[in-house]
Order: C-alpha cells, then structure tokens, then sequence
C-alpha cells in the first residue's frame, strides 16, 4: 500500500486529537440538550456551550453573545447574506462582492439576483487583491452590505481587510468577511478591523465538521439578521435547532488550541511551504506561484506547472498526494478555478495549477517526498508533449 500524504487542510483538517478527547463525555456521559432548563443534563449540556463560546470569543476578541452557531460556513454565509438582504430592503437592495470569493457566497448572491437585489461583483489584480478605490467607488446609497472574503481558499491570498473597514465605516454600509480560512490561522479581530458580521467553520481550523459559527456584532453598530431556520429561537432568534453540543465543544476547545499555537504554528508552516517552492523552482522550469507572495497564509501555496495538465499530474503518482487542482471547492467539478481566472491567469497556466495546502501534523518529509513525485510526473509530462516542445523552442 502506497503511502498517502495530506496537503489538503484547506479542504479540511483532521480533528487534533485533544478536540475529540473534550468532545467525548458529550455523547453519552453528559447527553443533555443545551436548551433543557428543568435538570442538570441540560445545564451540564448549556455551561459547555457556554464554555465554548467564550473560547471562540476569545479567539477574535468578541462578546461571547456576538458568536452564533450554524452548520458551517456555508450556512452561515447563507444567513448573513440573505439575513441582511431580508432586513434591509428599505435601504436597498444593492450588495458589493468580489469575484474571488467562495461558492457559499456567490452561489448566495446570485439566488438573491433572482429576487431582485442588485450585486456588483469587483475585480481582482493578478495578485488577487482588490483595489480599494473601485470599492469605494461601488458604493451607493442603497448599498446595504459589502462581503469581502478575509483569505482566499485557494491561494491564500489575504485582502487588506482593515483598509475595507475602514471604507465601509466611513459610507455607513455594512461589512460582512468570510473569515473560515483566516480564523486561528492569523489574528483575526472584527470589531477592531471594522467587520460587522464574519463567518467561519471548525473543520478548517482542526474541529469537527458540521459546525461553523457567525459573529454578528451586538453594539456600534446593534445587528439583525432574519433568520433563516425557524423553530424554537435558539441562538437569540437568528438560528433555531438543537445545538450539536459535542462539535460545539470541539469547536471551542479547537479555537482555544488554535490561539496558542498560531504564532509557532504558523512560522513552522512558511517554512514548510517555502521548502516545497524553493525546490520546485529550483528543480523544474516555469512554475509560477500564484497569488500576492506578501499577503498570503503561510500554510497555502498555489503552484502552476507551465503545459502541464494538473490531473495527469496527480493521475502520475497514483494520487497518493492529497492536494486540490482546479476548483475543489465545487466538488467533482473540472471547471477552471474561477478565483485564477478572475486573476487574469493565463491558458497555459491555469489548466496546471495545484493548490498544496499544509498543517499541523505536515513534516519535513512530506514536502521532500512532493517534491521528488512532482518533479518527476512533471519532466514526464513535458517530456512527451509537443506544446512544450514548442514552448521550448520559442515557436509559443
Ligand atoms: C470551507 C469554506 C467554506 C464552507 O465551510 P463549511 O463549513 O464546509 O460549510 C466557506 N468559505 C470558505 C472560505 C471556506 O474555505
């Protein structure tokens, strides 16, 4: 059996081993439902979730009564966007995005299209960032949210989100991130930053799946959202249902975890990355990465192999990498990542484009052992295609 190595944590990360010991107890020793006011099982069950608010606000310095429990990022996406659109119709109807943002968002704002909101979706540079300017510029009267997500899922790239806040504080229109990248990989502070309502997921920042969160900011200014599950008021009204209490746990001992580590952590990764890009380069001709090298997660690197086929290239070590090519976030699809797209990357590089992404049990070892399949399934590739060929005799 072939050694398989994960450098897909952008995808989703494996439970740490410390989150699934504090879940434990919760599914049988302490099975209360949280909302269960008549006996200790519930309040066991409600001091845990208290708990693990107050861990998850503590990572993005919030009040604990500004974190709301949903599903996921998706989800929570879902009930910000529409959220707002539903309870700010009389401001208007138009709402700013970016073209690179992730499915969760534009899959929203394009059903919101269908009932009438107006979104104007700004343009990335080739480092994909936004430039500030056009925002400013977008922003009309009936401009009732402005969503920009805090770091790129597929490169990692990192928008300059205190200058966003600082634009959208001074027009008065509200400012929504999509932080499920960003939080407990980089200091993440909305109300510092200006961001009134910013989303995020456990499974990305090694909790369980089915869990993800919303900060909804409670003062200067006081937000509603409406809701989008009805059915008993759980989480002050926005989100009603049954907390899952232990990935709610999880989630909380996972944000404790994350904001001691994030700094070492963090570090150690950069080199991991900078290790796999320095002998690529080093090792094959034309390979670019992808994406701002200043502002960028230290843990993603978004790699293009000049004329080469991304899946014939994970096809060549047997897929005993785990790593995304193309748009992994719409699943099974082989579609052009939009997000290198929207960046204006070229034919040629796009359809050869990888995204690595390392964590926290990513060694040494593994970035060696890529780089030696990676370095062969590529000289492979080239060696039998005539558009290299051509390539390399400046024909193309
Ligand atoms: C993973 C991801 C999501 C979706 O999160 P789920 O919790 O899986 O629903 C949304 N936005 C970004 C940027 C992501 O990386």
């Amino acid at each position: 059996m072939q050694q398989l190595i994960y450098l897909d944590y952008n995808a989703t990360t494996p439970v740490d081993p410390q989150v699934v010991e504090a879940m434990l107890p919760y599914f049988y020793e302490k099975p209360g439902n949280a909302a269960s006011r008549t006996h200790p099982f519930g309040w066991v069950a409600d001091e845990a979730v208290d708990q693990a608010r107050q861990q998850i606000a503590g990572l993005i310095q919030a009040d604990p009564r500004e974190v709301v429990f949903t599903s996921g990022a998706t989800e929570a996406d879902n009930l910000a966007i529409k959220g707002v659109f539903q309870l700010y119709q009389r401001k208007g109807q138009h709402i700013i995005t970016v073209k690179t943002e992730h499915k969760a968002v534009l899959d929203t704002t394009g059903y919101l299209e269908k009932l009438g909101a107006e979104i104007t979706y700004l343009d990335v540079d080739a480092d994909g960032l936004i430039d500030l300017e056009e925002l400013e510029a977008a922003i009309r009267p009936d401009t009732i949210l402005v969503s920009v997500m805090w770091a790129n899922n597929e490169t990692g790239v990192i928008q300059p989100m205190a200058e966003i806040g600082e634009i959208c504080t001074r027009k008065g229109v509200l400012l929504m991130s999509d932080a499920t990248q960003a939080v407990g990989k980089i200091p993440v502070n909305p109300r510092e930053t200006g961001i009134h309502i910013m989303t995020f997921s456990a499974h990305k920042m090694y909790g369980p799946k089915g869990i993800g969160g919303l900060y909804v900011s409670r003062q200067r200014p006081r937000v509603k959202l409406a809701a989008q599950i009805h059915g008993g008021g759980h989480e002050q009204g926005m989100r009603s249902g049954t907390l899952n209490v232990p990935a709610v746990v999880g989630f909380g001992k996972a944000a404790e975890i994350a904001g001691s580590v994030m700094a070492e952590e963090s570090r150690r990764l950069a080199g991991l990355r900078d290790r796999l890009e320095q002998s690529l380069q080093q090792e094959l001709e034309a390979v670019k990465i992808n994406g701002s090298r200043e502002h960028r997660l230290s843990h993603v690197s978004n790699l293009s192999f000049r004329h080469v086929d991304a899946e014939a290239l994970i096809s060549s070590f047997n897929r005993s990498i785990a790593v995304a090519t193309g748009s992994a976030c719409s699943s099974a699809s082989l579609e052009p990542s939009h997000v290198l797209q929207a960046m204006g990357l070229a034919e040629e590089w796009l359809k050869g484009s990888i995204r690595f992404s390392f964590g926290r049990f990513s060694e040494a070892r593994d970035v060696d052992r890529t780089v030696e399949l990676i370095v062969k399934g590529v000289q492979a590739l080239r060696a039998e295609s005539p558009v290299w060929e051509m390539f390399k005799e400046g024909i193309i």
